[in-house]
């Protein structure tokens, strides 16, 4: 009897504990204006360069913006934004995150990593204590936006960010043009609405190249099929982003394309 009542009272002061775990992150979030999560069926199909370039955009154009990379198995934030050799200093339980610039604040697991190469091996439960502490524990302060990329997929870190910010405003959905990319997206799209997450809208990337010598337009992985599909999904579809090979030039060397191509069409 009383290894029942001792098992019992481990359990009420856990759901003490996480009752207020969860009350210390909705006043962190009550500062922040909106938070909108960056999606994908697929990796590889520009999801992060989207991230950042939404994020530094934002920045540019005034905000104050916090990006988050909750792309625990591959996060490559710290590398499209230069910040690789960055380390986040911590300041007594709390966590400042870098400062790129006064109004844009970035957190990564890619900061907590000894090197690049380093993986990490996780199952839900851990990354969901990691998102836990990304929320709760980071100084994120007063922010406009909070943009969050998500790793590919309907798994542990989309599902987790949404219970735990509790309320967040949307989503993006990035693809590529594509079948075998957007029946993932159209996943992503049915897991936006199971957990009642607005879906802001459908983007279309590496929508066609233009060859920047002859000026001919091929389409790569085709084109149009993201707004067939947000279409045929009721969704809002954003645009199309063409294959560019200056957007890998900007990723590859840690320059945001926005900043630096802030004259392109
Ligand atoms: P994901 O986050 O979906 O895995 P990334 O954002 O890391 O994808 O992009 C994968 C690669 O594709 C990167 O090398 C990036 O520079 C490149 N890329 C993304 N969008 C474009 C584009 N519109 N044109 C050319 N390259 C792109």
């Amino acid at each position: 009897m009383a290894k029942e009542s001792s098992a019992f009272q481990i359990d009420e002061n856990k759901r003490k504990q996480m009752q207020a775990e969860q009350e210390q992150i909705r006043q962190r979030v009550k500062r922040i204006r909106h938070q909108i999560l960056v999606l994908s069926g697929k990796g590889g199909v520009g999801k992060s360069t989207v991230a950042v370039n939404l994020a530094v955009s934002l920045a540019l154009s005034g905000k104050s913006v916090g990006l988050l990379d909750i792309d625990i198995h591959g996060p490559s934030i710290p590398k499209i934004l230069n910040l690789e050799e960055k380390a986040i200093q911590a300041i007594g339980d709390t966590i400042l995150p870098v400062e790129v610039t006064k109004n844009l604040k970035v957190m990564s697991i890619g900061f907590l990593l000894r090197g690049k190469d380093d993986a990490v091996i996780w199952r839900g439960p851990l990354k969901y204590h990691m998102i836990k502490q990304f929320l709760k524990d980071v100084q994120w302060g007063n922010l406009d936006f909070l943009i969050v990329d998500s790793p590919p997929g309907t798994g542990d870190e989309p599902l987790s960010i949404v219970q735990l910010l509790e309320n967040p405003d949307g989503a993006v959905v990035v693809t590529t043009p594509q079948e075998i990319a957007l029946s993932d997206v159209r996943k992503s799209i049915v897991f936006c609405r199971n957990l009642k997450l607005p879906v802001l809208g459908v983007l279309e990337n590496m929508s066609g190249f233009v060859c920047p010598k002859c000026g001919q337009r091929t389409d790569i992985f085709k084109s149009g099929g993201g707004e067939i599909m947000a279409n045929e999904m009721h969704v809002p579809f954003l645009g199309r982003i063409p294959m560019d090979p200056q957007i890998v030039q900007s990723c590859d060397s840690g320059k945001p394309f926005v900043y630096y191509y802030n004259q392109s069409q």
